[in-house]
């Protein structure tokens, strides 16, 4: 049985998201490249993330919250979710990632409500 997938809002994330415990999982394609992201995100784009996710648990080996978004958070972000979730199941590796969670209203929705934005090239972004 894969986990369950919740969902976090846009407000409850900017509470959190500063904790060390988690990670924020941008999964958009290109267009992350010029719309902006939430600073300290890291990118996986949904397009390659199957065959990516060794490399992001690697990458969030430390966390135990995951906090997936794409543009609107209807499509990639929830499917990514739950391909992690799956393989997670399958493999029953320890990774101590406890939460998949699911931004609403994907970066969209972030970044129309007027929350912080990054616009660094760098990869991974060190914003924050
Ligand atoms: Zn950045």
């Amino acid at each position: 049985m894969a986990r369950s997938i919740t969902y976090i809002t846009g407000s409850q994330l900017l509470s959190v998201k500063r904790r060390p415990n988690i990670a924020v999982v941008d999964v958009r394609d290109e267009e992350r490249n010029y719309d902006g992201h939430i600073a300290g995100s890291l990118h996986y784009a949904s397009d390659t993330f199957l065959d990516k996710i060794p490399s992001l648990i690697e990458a969030a080996k430390d966390k135990d919250t995951l906090v997936f978004h794409c543009a609107l958070s209807q499509v990639r972000g929830p499917k990514c979710a739950r391909r992690l979730a799956e393989y997670l199941a399958e493999v029953k590796e320890e990774t101590g990632i406890k939460n998949i969670m699911v931004l609403e209203r994907g970066y969209n929705g972030w970044e129309a409500s007027g929350r912080p934005v990054c616009r660094c090239t760098e990869t991974p972004c060190k914003g924050e």
